[in-house]
């Protein structure tokens, strides 16, 4: 609870913002803060080697355990046939281009096919030794066929920045990564309906999307590497599904390649189509696993002109679910975000990067909010009142208001760059879970007590353990329960599995909500999914793809 002085001293703070709120002046200008986040998916976090710890750099790709060891019970499927140069030729003579195909057979491609071999995390490493970039639909198709044909098995791969391994190979599947592929088809300002390529740069196609007076209805952490094929391939929800909803309702249509080379071209710009089975919603979170996307078509709203980002600080969860109940009941329709993130979470960012975070006292819990709306006055009235009602009840103990884009993102990167610095000691055990608003944060606290009790959490070499962390879509009920480590440790992992799964069932929550399955969440899909779901979905695996060659190994 915050002290009468302190919230006193937060009012006056809040009514001295003149250029935020004509009629009460401001809570702190953001120039006070020095720190500038940069979140990247392309700098990589520091992981460990295949030995244990690192310090001080991100490990070469070439020092990282292969997933096939740190998997012994994976074993190669015989069924799929050996790359031979054979292969490898009827590859360069469709794709034409030197650069188009990366293999490991005509000349030592290794240093060129580690990247696409490993991934962002530096945890899942696989042995391909062709990678694959078409340039067309077309090229697509014909790969796929002449997989197909030859059993060869397939990894379809977009940015790379997946967090579950399931966008490098295990063993040595051909990876067809999309990058070539990344045209805007066309915009259409009245709709709002873009198509493109699925290789675009989700920034890109933000970007792209600005200059037209819209947004992509998707944002993330990784938006500078992560391609829009990927985003719907894991179906992504990030940092505003609680304004525009889930992919499953902005994608309009999707053009995929089926493993048989089959082009499925379900590329619809209608919002309304009720004419037989919704296809394409089996690629929106199908992980690569019965075809590859080559195209999408999807909604894009206005860009809202006025924007507004605050971070506060709480002095418990509780008040953050307070806070969250009165953004909803205040800023109705502005609000675009609602972030969530624990002191600890903060306490790294800063030990991490040395820099100074945006509020001067240290709370247990911080929110971050982002109102979006079309009409500045409007939504600086709104928010002047839900600002002044939040601290004058004592929901939130401080906050600052961003007063400019570069401001904005300082703020944002209070959350974005949570996952990247987490990186720093050397590993981090990640769990993406939805569970009910009101007890979504108890599981940091039984995971924290129950690593510390294990003797496994501490500030010196003796302990694997540098914290246990909860962050997330408060808005949408996803936690992001992440324990940085300095090693990967078997005794951490004997702690924290089943019981992190079997405390989600117990809530009747998700094991993956947004991050999707790969490989690293495959075992445990029982915990979120009965035997009848899995049993439809493998049907469908069967009927897409008999032969099993798209991404084998993970999923179900
Ligand atoms: C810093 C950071 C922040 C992140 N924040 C979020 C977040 O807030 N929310 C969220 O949901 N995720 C988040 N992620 C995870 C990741 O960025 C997303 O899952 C993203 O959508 C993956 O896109 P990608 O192009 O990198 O796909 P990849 O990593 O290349 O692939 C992911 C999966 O999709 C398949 N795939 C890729 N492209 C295609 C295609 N064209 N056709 C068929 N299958 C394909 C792959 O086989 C693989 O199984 C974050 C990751 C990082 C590194």
């Amino acid at each position: 609870m915050a002290s009468s002085s302190r919230l006193a001293l937060s009012l006056r703070r809040i009514r001295r913002c003149p250029s935020t709120f004509p009629r009460t002046p401001r809570i702190p200008s953001l120039t006070q803060v020095r720190w500038t986040g940069n979140t990247s998916a392309t700098s990589e976090p520091h992981q460990p080697n295949g030995k244990g710890g690192v310090q001080g750099g991100p490990t070469p790709a070439k020092a990282m355990q292969f997933t096939s060891d740190s998997y012994p019970e994976l074993k190669r499927d015989s069924k799929y046939g050996q790359i031979n140069k054979e292969h490898v030729k009827f590859f360069q003579d469709l794709l034409g281009s030197e650069s188009a195909v990366i293999n490991d057979f005509s000349s030592d491609a290794t240093d060129d096919i580690e990247p696409f071999n490993s991934d962002w995390m530096r945890k899942y490493r696989g042995h391909t030794k062709l990678v694959l970039k078409p340039g067309s639909t077309e090229e697509v198709s014909k790969i796929l066929k002449y997989c197909n044909d030859n059993m060869l098995a397939v990894v379809p791969q977009g940015g790379n920045t997946g967090l579950v391994g399931g966008s490098v190979p295990v063993f040595d599947e051909i990876v067809v990564n999309l990058q070539r592929m990344n045209n805007i088809r066309s915009f259409d300002e009245v709709s709002g309906i873009l198509v493109a390529d699925a290789g675009v740069i989700l920034e890109v196609a933000d970007n792209y999307l600005a200059e037209n007076n819209h947004i992509f209805p998707l944002d993330l952490g990784a938006k500078g590497s992560c391609q829009i094929g990927g985003n719907i391939a894991t179906n992504a929800g990030g940092l505003r599904l609680l304004r525009y909803g889930s992919l499953h309702g902005s994608v309009l249509g999707i053009e995929a390649v089926l493993p048989d080379g089959t082009i499925m071209d379900d590329l619809s710009k209608l919002r309304k189509n009720n004419t037989g089975y919704d296809i394409k919603q089996l690629f929106i979170g199908g992980e690569g696993t019965i075809g590859i996307v080559t195209g999408i078509s999807i909604l894009c709203p206005q860009r809202s002109p006025a924007m507004n980002v605050a971070y506060f600080g709480l002095e418990s969860y509780e008040k953050c679910q307070e806070a969250f109940r009165e953004a909803k009941n205040q800023l109705s329709e502005i609000l675009s975000a609602f972030e969530l993130m624990d002191g600890r979470s903060q306490k790294l960012i800063n030990k991490a990067t040395g820099k100074k975070m945006p509020l001067e006292s240290e709370y247990p819990f911080y929110c971050l909010i982002e109102t979006s709306g079309s009409n500045t006055d409007h939504d600086n009235e709104k928010l002047q009142t839900f600002l002044e009602h939040v601290m004058e009840a004592s929901i939130v103990s401080d906050g600052v208001l961003a007063q400019d884009q570069t401001q904005i993102q300082e703020l944002w990167s209070c959350r974005e760059s949570i996952s990247e610095c987490l990186g720093h000691w050397g590993g981090v055990y990640k769990y993406d879970l939805s569970l009910p608003i009101s007890s979504m944060y108890d599981l940091v606290n039984d995971v924290r007590n129950r690593l510390t009790e294990a003797g496994l959490v501490g500030d010196d070499e003796l302990h694997p353990v540098v914290d246990v962390v909860g962050y997330g879509h408060m808005g949408d009920a996803n936690l992001h329960l992440n324990i940085p480590t300095r090693r990967y440790d078997k005794e951490v992992e004997k702690q924290l599995e089943p019981f992190v799964y079997e405390w989600v069932k117990g809530k009747n929550g998700s094991i993956s909500a947004e991050h999707g399955l790969g490989i690293a969440k495959k075992p445990f899909i029982r915990y979120s999914r009965s035997e009848t779901m899995i049993k439809l979905m493998k049907q469908i695996k069967d009927l897409y793809d008999p032969n099993g060659i798209m991404n084998p190994y993970k999923y179900i």
